[in-house]
């Protein structure tokens, strides 16, 4: 974890934030989803998939599995038909199944709305409970995917590769207000913009703000970032 964040930091934090909302104002989680239910299967089902194909599925599964309490009664290779296009179908379908019970058991067939209550869910980790709770409007988390590391790390707010350090990292920048927002924005980014094999530095509202910008040096692909006592980036 960086150790306490002098206010440049932050500020600069606060900026790419702002930059990236000013040019992203429609970013949004991109599951379909219309329940606490379903977004909670959906970010299961999305774990090392893409959301698209979480979407082209999720319609003829929750057709067929319309509550918890349908899911509790299904065995997990009832779910198989309607997944089994992602990757890691079998355990998913294990986890949605584990996860109905414990609801439909311990939570009236509700989706809990606490972080706590979410991640004591079988099957549903840091990442899951977090992005449940920023859509849900439930509380305040700072998920970290491979999208929202990978950017952490480019932009010089973290050096960790642990995703629970990163999430540390990245909330002692911002306040708790702006950790859901941000989380969105730099996964648009990351998914448009900041590609992990070629990240279009020429083309980023942030370059100027970022200590691994290859814009400026014509380098084909960011370096890791210098420590932060020796970063210096332009406002
Ligand atoms: S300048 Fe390049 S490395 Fe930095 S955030 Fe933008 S695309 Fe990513």
């Amino acid at each position: 974890m960086l150790a306490s964040p002098a206010m440049p930091e932050r500020d600069r934090a606060r900026k790419v934030i702002d930059r990236l909302e000013a040019a992203m104002p429609g970013a949004r989680i991109e599951l379909d989803f219309r329940t606490d239910l379903e977004l909670l299967v959906a970010v299961i089902l999305s774990a090392q998939a893409r959301d698209v194909r979480v979407n082209q599925a999720t319609p003829g599964l929750f057709a067929a599995f319309p509550d918890a309490a349908a899911y509790a009664a299904a065995r997990p290779e009832d779910l198989w038909p309607h997944v089994r296009t992602l990757g890691l179908f079998r355990n998913k379908a294990k986890a949605i199944v584990a996860a109905a019970r414990a609801i439909q058991e311990e939570h009236a067939g509700q989706v809990p709305r606490t972080r706590e209550a979410l991640e004591a869910l079988p099957g549903v980790w840091r990442k899951t409970a977090g992005v449940v709770l920023v859509h849900l409007g439930a509380g305040h988390a700072f998920p970290v995917d491979t999208h929202v590391g990978r950017l952490a790390r480019r932009l010089g707010f973290s050096t960790a590769t642990d995703p629970g350090r990163v999430e540390d990292d990245l909330s002692a920048l911002l306040p708790r207000e702006r950790w859901g927002q941000a989380h969105q924005l730099l996964v648009w980014h990351g998914r448009r913009v900041c590609h992990a094999r070629k990240p279009d530095c020429a083309g980023c509202v942030v370059a100027r703000l970022c200590p691994s910008s290859t814009a400026r040096t014509g380098a084909g692909r960011p370096s890791s970032p210098r420590p932060a006592s020796r970063r210096r980036a332009r406002p």
